[in-house]
């Protein structure tokens, strides 16, 4: 399958999934819309291409989606404490 490197490539994917609208993710480039895609999550469905300025762009991350995507990239979750302000 290519050099390799081919599964870190991956795609956000707005979706509503049981009533619940978020960003998921597929593995691989941008598909066309309506091919059907596998979310990173488990379910299948039509991929769709959102216009920079929809809110679906906004939606909450998928927990499962995203967990799952940085584990397959090795990329440590980090964590980021700030002081409040005049603290
Ligand atoms: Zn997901």
């Amino acid at each position: 399958m290519g050099d390799g490197l081919e599964w870190r490539t991956y795609t956000w994917q707005p979706a509503v999934v049981g009533d619940v609208p978020a960003r998921h993710v597929y593995l691989g480039p941008v598909r066309p819309d309506g091919e059907p895609v596998a979310l990173v999550c488990g379910p299948q469905l039509p991929a769709r291409r959102y216009p920079l300025e929809h809110p679906a762009r906004l939606w909450r991350e998928c927990i499962s989606c995203g967990d799952r995507l940085r584990a397959r990239l090795d990329v440590p979750v980090i964590e980021v404490s700030l002081p409040a302000y005049g603290a």
